[in-house]
């Protein structure tokens, strides 16, 4: 089987020539193991910070050892009384079309409720982060005006239709296209703008008169302090991610208006969606009737084939992807 590993810790923006794909045995299952062929796996953003050396929330890719990440595959053969060949599991051993994972790392998934894919994504980890950051974190409540950024992403299109189906007044998104502005308004976004069009703060004024009372924030820099500005007394900052930081070799300026907090009375809280693992019942139950009802929507972009994977993390990180971007191997 083939895998990808990392062959150099980037600095800036990450090359192909980073990554190395690597033939390997196929292993043997053990006791209370079990040998999964991944079928998707899926590249996100948090993974740009363990190709770093140094250690944050999640440990540092090793160099010259696959990486990893979120992936669904079958088994192929089970150590294990608790799976059999033929189920179709999440785990975290991406990035190789053959993992080795202990049965406890592993969990089956209900393809009753949705595609075996959308595990990585609406149904995922993403989606659980845009449930528990809209809900939990930012403590949304029905009547209030929602600003959403990387709004045509995985995390993004979801937290924005959550708002919007928890009873949000008005919800607008920014994102990097018009293709995408077009996307999000197809999905019930009452507004969208294109951040890159350099007028930021009168995009948002327009698409938000009155101002917002939350911020789901994909992006950081400057979208979040126009967005402080924007925000209304009371206000909550939901700090799911600051994409325009992870590949900067320095920090960012902005936001320069922090002081704003205090006259506010503003919120910002930075959250993990580890941390809300107890909902997961919930969401997944929640958001598959939202499915089946057709009332949320989802997109993916998939690429073809292991060997693409770097090439779609970088394009993912660049703006390639509407929705969930995904390798199909
Ligand atoms: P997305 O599907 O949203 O893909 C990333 C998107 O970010 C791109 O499509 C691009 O869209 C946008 N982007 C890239 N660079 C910039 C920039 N400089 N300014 C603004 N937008 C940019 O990824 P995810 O949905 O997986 O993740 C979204 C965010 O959520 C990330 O910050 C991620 O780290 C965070 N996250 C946090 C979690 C947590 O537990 N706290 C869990 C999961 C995700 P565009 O074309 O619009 O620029």
């Amino acid at each position: 089987g083939r895998e990808i590993h990392l062959a150099s810790r980037p600095l800036g923006w990450p090359s192909e020539s980073d990554f190395v794909l690597a033939e390997v045995a196929v292993p043997e299952p053990g006791p209370g193991e079990l040998l999964i062929r991944n079928e998707v796996m899926s590249v996100d953003p948090y993974m740009r910070g363990r190709m770093n050396e140094i250690p944050s929330y999640v440990t540092p890719f090793e160099i010259g050892r696959p990486l990893e990440g979120g992936a669904v595959g079958k088994v192929v053969e089970s150590g294990s009384a608790e799976f059999a060949a033929g189920d179709v599991v999440l785990h975290q051993a991406g990035w190789r079309e053959y993992a080795l994972v202990a049965d406890d790392a592993a969990t089956t998934v209900d393809v009753t409720l949705g595609p075996a894919s959308a595990y990585l994504g609406v149904l995922g980890m993403p989606g659980l982060t845009a449930y528990a950051g809209i809900l939990e974190v930012a403590s949304m409540v029905p009547g209030e005006v929602v600003l959403v950024s990387a709004a045509a992403g995985a995390v993004g299109s979801a937290a924005g239709q959550i708002a919007r189906l928890r009873g949000a007044a008005r919800v607008v998104g920014s994102a990097g296209s018009a293709m995408k502005l077009e996307y999000l308004r197809s999905i019930g976004f009452d507004a969208a703008f294109d951040y890159r069009d350099g007028a930021l703060r009168r995009s948002l004024r327009r698409a938000a008169p009155d101002g917002i009372d939350v911020y789901f924030d994909n992006v950081g820099g400057q979208q979040l302090e126009v967005a402080i500005g924007a925000l209304r007394p009371h206000g909550r900052v939901a700090m799911c991610g600051a994409i325009s930081m992870y590949n900067a070799e320095e920090p960012p300026a902005a936001p320069r208006n922090l002081a704003l907090c205090m006259g506010k009375r503003l919120t910002l809280r930075g959250f993990l969606a580890g941390d809300f693992a107890h909902l997961r019942e919930t969401f997944v139950a929640e958001a598959s009737a939202w499915l089946r009802a057709g009332e949320l929507h989802y997109r993916e972009t998939v690429v073809d084939g292991l060997a693409a994977a770097p090439g779609a993390f970088l394009d993912m990180m660049r703006g390639g992807n509407v929705g969930k971007m995904l390798v199909r191997l």
